[in-house]
């Protein structure tokens, strides 16, 4: 798909990423601009992560998933599924119930994303053993 009178469009759009899961089950393609890519600190991304989590929000109908010889999904409430290897245990995916929503957990995204953080979300529930000083709006919730 080109654009434009060179022949050239938009790095941005035409930029795709690729990641994985720790052992290579899991494997994903996405292009297009990745919406926002937030640090999410509630329990449920400190559970599944051990940590918390960065969060890329990307279009649903972007993301090719190329391998799923290892994915498995977990109904981790109400409102949607995590996606995860059942062979090495990496996070990888937030879906809404309605596919509306997709995030792509930025630690799986292969080599530099050139992405950039932009804020915390879930500040109230985060763990009481880090301090957040990168200076990022903080939200109590999502
Ligand atoms: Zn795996
Ligand atoms: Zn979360």
């Amino acid at each position: 798909m080109t654009k434009g009178t060179n022949g050239m469009s938009a790095p941005e759009n035409t930029t795709t990423r690729t990641g994985s899961c720790l052992c290579g089950a899991v494997r994903y393609a996405f292009s297009g601009v990745p919406d926002r890519l937030v640090a999410c600190h509630c329990v449920q991304c400190r559970k599944t992560s051990g940590h918390y989590l960065a969060c890329l929000t990307v279009n649903p109908d972007a993301l090719d998933i190329t391998a799923d010889a290892g994915l498995a999904w977990y109904r981790s409430s109400e409102k949607a599924v995590r996606g995860f290897c059942q062979t090495c245990g990496s996070s990888l995916f937030w879906k809404a119930n309605d596919n509306s929503i997709l995030a792509v957990f930025a630690g799986t995204i292969d080599g530099p994303t050139g992405l950039q953080l932009c804020e915390h979300i879930y500040v109230g529930n985060r763990g009481d053993y880090y301090d957040l000083a990168d200076g990022l709006p903080q939200k109590p919730a999502g």
